[in-house]
């Protein structure tokens, strides 16, 4: 395509109008502009670092404008940001003068109660799907947040509340409907296109745009869920991976050191107070719950303690705070045990934090998670049994490298004993990075499937796979 450089209104770079006006005439979508009332809002992504100024998003309606739209990409060379969610902590959903194709118009939901199936468009988030599964008595294996996207969740793997009894979220994957770089519109599954439907469960968006997901539904109705409020010592957290090992697996676990929320179920002397947080959902009858966290209220003297049988969306509800928007620093890594040196690092850091609300996450993974072989899907992290994530939330974006600075040197004293990174928990932190979220194999057999799919690397805000032609 020939460009004739026009300058737009508002934008740093040149581009063929006329070029954009056809296309956007082409998409059943809405594209909105620089200048246009709701560009603002549409910009905008959950982790607030990245306020970024696209040249067009594009909020597709269709799979056809999908494809529509990574074919213009690809003619006219521009930044592709291929957005479900928003909630990338790498800010991977927008871009500086490219193209943001937005899924998030794209909510269709039909749930099969009877062959527990259901077909999902892409820009679903995790407590809608769960809402409206739930009134079936099902659900899908999602993460911890109602607001995140299935999309870019599940392209991960997709770690959530129920990891130990039902596994990842790809677990449940049985087919996708995706867009590839050439713009074809394919169906790939463990019949059909099955390298791909491999690379997409783990590999994240480097394959092509996933328009829509089939998963499988499990019955789950009624929870206990909630959180102990835990005394911070050492021998707590010491003592919180192998409780949460020996627990029933219909018990995952998210513990965080943080301070107390000021809610009104924790004690007013007690809140800002640094505490370990144990939220849970138990999947089976309130008395058996009750049963299985007893090993840890024992981990040390209990500060305050929320807890009753709810619908699994329930705890959606009670993570409404981390859905909150604001700039926010993040490392991750996966450890075989919390040893003294992890504990040590946990208490010091957390004693002197460059935020106050920075929390410490410590999530006790292993059951069915565990039990599917590492080269069955892209994520192949699969006995990883603790993932540690230190999330520093802050207030003025003007001190982002005060708080990422402070959220890196916490991570270089766990590092030593990290044994891999989980890649839907990584920042913009290079290609050795990326490389810790995949073992070698792996990462070579995604590198080949990229050169077949992506030979010209089109999809390439993300963590990215370099085509195997490159690869060194
Ligand atoms: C508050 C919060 C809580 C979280 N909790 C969890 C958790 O409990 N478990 C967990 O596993 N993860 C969790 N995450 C991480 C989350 O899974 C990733 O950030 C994920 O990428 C978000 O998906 P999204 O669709 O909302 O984001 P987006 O920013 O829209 O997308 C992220 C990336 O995914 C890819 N992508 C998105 N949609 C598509 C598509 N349709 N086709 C192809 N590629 C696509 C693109 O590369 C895109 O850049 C959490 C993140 C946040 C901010």
């Amino acid at each position: 395509m020939a460009l004739a450089r026009i300058a737009l209104p508002d934008d740093p770079r040149d581009h063929d109008i006329a070029d954009l006006t056809r296309f956007a005439a082409g998409i059943r979508g809405t594209v909105i502009r620089p200048g246009d009332d709701a560009y603002d809002q549409a910009r905008e992504v959950h982790n607030a670092n990245y306020d970024l100024r696209p040249l067009c998003i594009v909020q597709a309606s269709s799979a056809a404008d999908v494809a529509r739209t990574v074919l213009f990409a690809r003619e006219t060379g521009l930044e592709l940001a291929v957005r479900g969610g928003a909630h990338s902590l790498a800010g991977f959903g927008t871009t500086d003068g490219g193209i943001v194709l937005d899924l998030g118009q794209m909510k269709g939901l039909h749930i099969d109660p009877i062959r527990r199936l259901a077909w999902a468009q892409a820009g679903l988030r995790a407590g809608e799907y769960t809402a409206a599964a739930a009134a079936h008595g099902l659900a899908t294996p999602f993460g911890d947040t109602g607001s995140v996207g299935i999309a870019g969740l599940t392209l991960g793997g997709g770690i959530g509340w129920l990891v130990r009894k039902y596994g990842l979220a790809i677990d449940a994957l049985v087919s996708v409907e995706i867009v590839t770089a050439d713009g074809r519109i394919v169906i790939a599954s463990e019949n059909e296109n099955p390298d791909l439907f491999w690379a997409i469960r783990g590999g994240g968006g480097n394959f092509g745009v996933v328009t829509r997901f089939q998963f499988r539904l499990y019955p789950v109705s009624n929870v206990l869920g909630g959180a102990l409020f835990l005394t911070p010592t050492r021998d707590a957290l010491r003592g919180l991976q192998a409780v949460a090992e020996a627990a029933p697996e219909a018990l995952s676990t998210i513990s965080f050191l943080m301070p107390a929320p000021p809610a009104p179920f924790i004690p007013e002397s007690i809140q800002g107070k640094q505490t370990l947080a144990v939220m849970f959902v138990f999947d089976g009858d309130p008395e058996s719950g009750q049963r299985a966290l007893e090993p840890f209220r024992a981990l040390s003297d209990p500060m305050a303690e929320l807890m009753m049988p709810m619908p699994y969306v329930g705890i959606y509800e009670m993570l409404k705070a981390a859905e909150q928007r604001s700039p926010a620093a993040h490392r991750s890594l996966f450890l075989e045990t919390i040893d003294d040196a992890a504990v040590d690092a946990m208490i010091e850091r957390m004693a002197s934090p460059s935020s106050p609300a920075a929390m410490t996450q410590i999530r006790i993974l292993g059951g069915q998670m565990a039990r599917v072989s590492a080269d069955a899907t892209a994520f192949a992290h699969r006995d990883a049994r603790v993932m540690v994530t230190i999330i520093t939330p802050f207030a003025d974006p003007a001190e982002a490298a005060i708080h990422t600075g402070w959220t890196h040197a916490y991570y270089e004293a766990l590092r030593p004993q990290a044994t891999g990174v989980y890649s839907n928990f990584l920042e913009v932190e290079g290609e050795d990075r990326v490389r810790e979220a995949y073992p070698d194999v792996t990462y070579r057999r995604l590198a080949e499937i990229k050169r077949r799919y992506d030979p010209t690397n089109l999809f390439r805000l993300n963590q990215n796979i370099a085509p195997a032609a490159s690869v060194a």
